[in-house]
């Protein structure tokens, strides 16, 4: 992709703008359940079908979310914001306009810094706002329905600066963007059932030129490899219109997975035109700085934060700290088993590997894992303390996995203390050389390969509790 698009001497100018479901119990204006999946039209009240009459009361955990959010994402609080009327028609929104926030939004100039190829990235966030997210219609055979469960629904439009230059350092900001909502516990982060989605705008210009082209924008993009997908297939779409002679026009397009091309869906003359104005029935939002403050408390560490850590007190390779800090409860269950002793090193090759795998293999969240932190420190002591072989540990592993027992009783119970008796070794391993007079023949006139051989045919006739290292030393005696 990159070159082909140095090849057109052009390169890509994206920037995304992203909604968010926050997971407050109550919607944003009135009292009713955000729960997901309930009868269509249980958890509607007069305030958020739009019946005449009714007022807004603004949610104030809504608030408190958005300058948490606005917080982590490095953004300057506004202390007054204000609310204001997008008019539209649909079915979905039976007021005739959606609550947003306009000229006067909660949070602005903020960024997020994203890693890619062990270069830092900074990405500037030009505002993040609170609005109401619409209804749903449903189609049928028989016709068509109308949801207005999920009308009034918080939600965060995060607004990029068109910073972005390939389609992979999109998906990595959305990845993270993701990883700190989850963090915060502002939103679950779901692409595939809609409470996290994104619109991406695209365009060209000639390579290392600031000035912007005409951008389109993809809709419809619900999951992080389309993200990366659909810009893919809009900028070599707008390389070929352009490298033809012809104009990209400014649209909004629409991202089709089943085939895979983006396509127009309207043309900026058919755009809204949303007549925004000032809300009247809420009051500007007035945000005290002690209020900020007490926020600004509560958030915990974030990856970037936890990822230096790691690198400083641990020294793990910035590829580790990426993979156990992008959840948080895979984070902390690291830390706790750093805590009760495992090596932070063996603690992550262990859960890089057999953990995440097990976890994958079975759609098991880590908290749920019968494996408890602990468990798997005692485990890496075990095998530094040269009781166990790491052969063995993979088995005692397993163990734990299914019975929940602690590694000690597994090793108890099945006699899997690793043999570092000189005495009991030597007597295995001479009845072995014994039986291969040939192989010693070779081993002595120089063919070193022939130790593991011998290293093996011990490790198997001691069901794998041979201590290796002392297994090698005793060979090596015995043959020079
Ligand atoms: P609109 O009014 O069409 O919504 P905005 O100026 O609000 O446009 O920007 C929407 C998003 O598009 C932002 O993320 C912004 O960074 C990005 N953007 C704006 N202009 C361009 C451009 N020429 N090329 C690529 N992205 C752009
Ligand atoms: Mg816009
Ligand atoms: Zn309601």
């Amino acid at each position: 992709m990159m070159k082909m698009l140095s090849d057109a001497g052009l390169e890509a100018v994206i920037g995304l703008e992203i909604h968010a479901q926050m997971l407050t119990e109550t919607k944003i204006f009135c009292g009713c359940s955000t729960a997901f999946g309930a009868e269509p039209n249980t958890q509607t009240c007069p305030v958020c079908i739009g019946m005449p009459g009714v007022l807004p009361v603004l949610n104030r955990r809504v608030v408190e979310f958005a300058v948490k959010t606005g917080l982590a994402m490095n953004c300057r609080i506004t202390p007054y914001s204000r609310f204001a009327r997008k008019n539209y028609f649909y079915p979905d929104l039976p007021k005739g306009y959606q609550i947003s926030q306009y000229e006067l939004p909660i949070c602005e100039k903020g960024h997020l810094d994203i890693h890619i190829n062990g270069e830092s990235r900074r990405i500037g966030i030009t505002r993040i706002h609170m609005e109401e997210d619409a209804g749903k219609n449903i189609h049928q055979k028989d016709g068509s329905y109308v949801d207005l469960n999920r009308t009034g629904v918080p939600l965060l439009e995060i607004v990029t600066e068109p910073d972005i230059r390939t389609p992979q350092e999109a998906a990595l900001f959305m990845k993270k963007l993701r990883a700190i909502l989850r963090y915060l516990g502002v939103c679950d982060g779901n692409m595939e059932q809609g409470s996290l989605r994104c619109d991406a705008n695209v365009s060209l210009r000639p390579a290392g030129s600031t000035g912007l082209g005409t951008k389109t924008e993809i809709k419809n993009i619900n999951s992080f490899r389309f993200v990366e997908k659909a810009l893919e297939y809009e900028i070599k779409r707008q390389v070929k219109v352009l490298r033809d002679g012809g104009d990209i026009i400014q649209e909004t397009r629409l991202w089709d997975s089943e085939t895979g091309t983006t396509n127009s869906m309207r043309s900026k003359e058919e755009a809204h035109d949303y007549r925004y104005f000032p809300e009247p029935d809420l009051v500007p939002l007035q945000i005290e700085e002690d209020w900020i403050k007490q926020i600004r408390e509560t958030l915990p560490e974030l990856p970037d934060q936890k990822m230096k850590r790691y690198q400083e007190e641990f020294g793990l390779p910035e590829y580790d700290c990426e993979i156990l800090t992008e959840e948080r409860p895979v984070a902390e269950w690291f830390e706790r088993a750093v805590k009760a002793g495992g090596s932070p090193k063996a603690v992550s090759n262990w859960m890089m590997t057999d953990i995440l795998r097990l976890m994958n293999e079975t759609g098991t969240e880590i908290t749920e894992l019968r494996i408890t932190p602990e468990m798997l420190a005692s485990l890496i002591g075990l095998i530094e303390k040269g009781t166990i072989s790491g052969k063995i540990a993979k088995m005692v592993f397993n163990d734990m996995y299914t019975t929940g027992k602690d590694p000690e009783t597994i090793v108890q119970e099945k006699g899997l203390v690793q043999i570092s008796d000189a005495g009991e070794l030597e007597g295995t391993i001479q009845e072995i050389l014994d039986a291969h007079p040939d192989e010693v023949g070779r081993l002595k006139a120089g063919d070193k390969k022939l130790i593991g051989f011998f290293v093996g045919q011990v490790m198997k006739a001691t069901k794998g509790k041979a201590n290796p290292k002392m297994v090698n030393e005793i060979i090596r005696k015995k043959i020079s």
